[in-house]
């Protein structure tokens, strides 16, 4: 016998309860009334569950409640090029699209994030200035082997490397022997490799005219750059039984070698961005190189094989790769002009409308963009709605549109490829750690809390 009341929270169901005709839970989407307790999901109760006296309730009615996004392709610049982009704007935009946790790349920002003091010059820049979760890629040089191990214990979910030329001078590609010997020291400790996938060879021998016209630019950074690469990947990840991932594919002919490569339990996996799954090259105007990115936007036959690849698993998620700059670096030339397409506050609007015409569902969308991401980062209390989960949810109006007008978005520059566009899937209000951050465009002050790897 004891004299000991339970603790007080053991006692306490919930302090909130959130209630919708559709929750998308891992298993469907259902009616069901989500019970959170200290920012966490404390159970997933049957729609017409009880509400405990002293419970607030949120009735969601027929909006649908998503898991929270995850965004694990996001270059913030922050410090050194937040004139370009920064934790604030970055973060209001991720909130206002949805998205409750994201992991920023480690070039753009000066310092790159690509030794331990770094790493703490970008964790003091974002600590109070973030309105979302926010966690960190390390990166990896040619010169920083020494530092992986380190990086790794700090807290970085993995590192990111290039084959080709990033575009920023502080942060160069690794030659294949540097690859090699990279991959195999993050392989030493269980780490991740995720690798920009150009071959640089296939790069240089490809026509480089230059100026306005898309299909120039389109010619310049061929699939066979992609697939030279990503077969390069699997080779290595193969023959060092090290977890590689793919960024941003694009190239529809890498997705045969990938599947292959996975059936074979080669430790490789994909994600592709918003722009190569709803923007085709056919409609690029000359000129317009708010759709520059690399890999670029390719043709619409390309496009739908990423979405049966993404439908068949051969392809995991669906992640920006948001990555703006100021407008005047957005020249007409496509040789010359910044690359990177700006879409952190519209990815799930653009996605839905895409992926709903072509049959798919919500359970799907949340499997691309909160499940399979948050798998990929390791980030375990994240992308799911389910019991133990952190309570982080996306209330969505499905049916509901917006006309994207650049000038309304969050990030720094008013750029979008987006713009002028019609898309369905309006966020009504975006919750982190059981609080409502956002709402029909007001946001609290900043709640968000750094992210390490556990
Ligand atoms: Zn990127």
């Amino acid at each position: 016998m004891t004299d000991r009341a339970p603790p007080r929270s053991t006692a306490r169901p919930a302090d909130l309860l959130l209630r919708s005709t559709r929750v998308v839970t891992p298993e469907r989407t259902r009616p069901a009334s989500v019970a959170v307790r200290d920012g966490r999901i404390a159970r997933v109760l049957p729609y017409d569950a009880p509400v405990p006296a002293g419970v607030r309730c949120e009735d969601l009615g027929d909006d649908v409640l998503l898991p929270g996004l995850v965004d694990t392709h996001v270059h913030i610049n922050d410090p050194g090029r937040a004139h370009w982009e920064g934790f604030w704007t970055a973060t209001r935009a991720a909130a206002a699209g949805g998205v409750t946790a994201l992991v920023d790349m480690p070039l753009n920002s000066l310092p790159p994030t690509t030794g331990t003091a770094a790493l703490r010059v970008k964790r003091e820049a974002a600590r109070t200035r973030i309105h979302v979760d926010v966690g960190f890629w390390g990166g990896a040089l040619p010169g920083n082997r020494d530092e992986l191990r380190a990086l790794h214990d700090a807290g970085v979910f993995g590192f990111k490397c290039f084959l080709s030329p990033s575009g920023v001078d502080e942060f160069p590609a690794l030659d294949e022997e540097q690859l090699a010997r990279s991959l195999a020291v993050v392989a030493g400790f269980g780490g991740l490799l995720i690798v920009h996938a150009e071959d640089p060879r296939e790069l240089a021998d490809a026509p480089a005219r230059g100026g306005a016209a898309y299909a120039d630019f389109l010619a310049s950074r061929p699939r066979a750059a992609e697939n030279g690469a990503v077969a390069l990947l699997i080779a290595e990840a193969r023959r060092l039984h090290a977890r590689v991932h793919v960024l941003h594919l694009s190239s529809s002919d890498a997705l045969g070698p990938l599947a292959a490569a996975r059936r074979a339990g080669v430790r490789i996996t994909a994600e592709t961005c918003p722009h190569y799954l709803t923007l085709t090259a056919e409609e690029v105007p000359d000129g317009a190189t708010e759709f520059k990115c690399c890999p670029p936007i390719r043709e619409a036959a390309n496009q739908d094989a990423l979405w049966r690849a993404l439908a068949d698993g051969t392809v995991d998620c669906v992640v920006s790769d948001h990555s703006p700059s100021p407008a005047e670096l957005k020249t007409a030339d496509f040789a010359t002009a910044w690359g990177g397409i700006s879409s952190l506050q519209l990815g799930l609007p653009a996605i839905w409308t895409a992926a709903r015409a072509r049959g798919h569902t919500l359970d799907d969308l949340a499997r691309w963009m909160a499940g399979a991401p948050a798998r990929l980062a390791g980030l375990g209390r994240k992308g799911v709605i389910a019991a133990g989960r952190d309570a982080d949810f996306a209330v969505l109006d499905p049916d509901a549109t917006l006309t994207v007008d650049a000038s309304a978005l969050q990030h720094r520059h008013p750029v979008t490829a987006y713009a002028g566009r019609t898309l369905h899937g309006v966020v009504r209000s975006t919750w982190l750690r059981g609080q409502r951050i956002y709402a029909d465009g007001e946001f609290t002050g900043p709640r968000g809390r750094l992210l390490s790897r556990s």
